[in-house]
């Protein structure tokens, strides 16, 4: 049995695509998303507090005029002026959130926030964003070490879980948080060893690769989100194994990982099972 996400919203919302860090994946994710979406219609913000330095210019999406700059106004209007579409920056720290009044943030339906953030607490932030009663949008969480990551989508705490996979037509509304999937995504970073080797200094402590890859992963999620053939709901790379896994989603999944049985997550319903078009592979009406 394949359990589909539910892309009822898209058909009738234009999705908003809020990217939450401009760092190593976040810029890439920023433009793949505009290449994703051209002749689509979406809104899309960029969330990034830090300015480009000098030693960004190995492994994130910026150039050498782009040191001293906000990252994500220098992406965002690159980007729009490449793309000629608008797309909203901001520079306000995600975890300042609550004091927050911006536009931008507030709700819309067909919201997807994708998180590409290194810390905890931009992770807590967002989960108590996202899992506000009655909100449903997406969130999508892309982290990684220097050779392995993975992406995590969910939209829920595991006490609003009930119900939301539709048997019959096996579509799913909620998925638990990746902070749920994952709870050490909110424990601090160990320590980073010290390191002599002068390539490792200069790039930090990730491989100048693993962003694109990452970042590829991310564009794939959305993509099939959107188009409502989405069917995973985390991705394991492993670049020194040379693997990429992915776990399917299904209610025995969730009950494991959150303790709601099964028998709450599921409901039974005579909506009819979506087809994909055989034309462009979305499903649409
Ligand atoms: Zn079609």
């Amino acid at each position: 049995m394949t359990w589909l996400v539910c892309n009822d919203i898209f058909q009738t919302q234009a999705p908003t695509l809020i990217v939450v860090g401009c760092g190593g994946t976040g810029g890439f994710v920023a433009e793949g998303l505009c290449r994703l979406m051209v002749g689509r219609e979406c809104r899309i913000t960029l969330v990034d507090h830090d300015v480009v330095e000098e030693h960004n210019l190995r492994r994130q999406n910026f150039y050498v005029g782009d040191v001293g700059k906000f990252k994500s106004k220098v992406l965002a209007e690159r980007l729009a002026t490449r793309f000629d579409r608008p797309i909203d920056y901001s520079i306000t720290p995600w975890t300042v959130l609550e004091d927050r009044q911006e536009g931008w943030h507030v709700f819309s339906p067909g919201q997807i926030i994708i998180g590409c953030v290194d810390n905890p607490m931009a992770r807590r932030a967002i989960g108590l964003f996202v899992s506000r009663p009655t909100w449903g949008q997406w969130w999508i969480d892309a982290g990684n070490g220097r050779d392995y990551g993975q992406v995590l989508i969910g939209n829920r705490g595991p006490a609003a879980l009930t119900g939301t996979f539709l048997l019959g037509p096996d579509l799913v509304y909620g998925l638990p948080l990746p902070t749920v999937q994952q709870p050490a995504l909110l424990e601090p970073a160990p320590e980073a060893a010290p390191v002599d080797c002068a390539q490792a200094v200069a790039e930090g402590d990730q491989s100048s690769t693993i962003n694109h890859l990452m970042a590829g992963l991310v564009l794939e999620y959305v993509r099939r989100l959107v188009d409502g053939t989405l069917r995973w709901m985390a991705t394991y790379l492993d670049t020194a194994n040379g693997t990429v896994t992915s776990v399917p989603i299904t209610p025995e999944t969730v009950a494991r990982m959150t303790g709601v049985k099964v028998k709450r997550l599921v409901v039974q319903s005579t909506k009819p099972r979506p087809t994909i078009c055989r034309q462009c592979g979305r499903v649409h009406r």
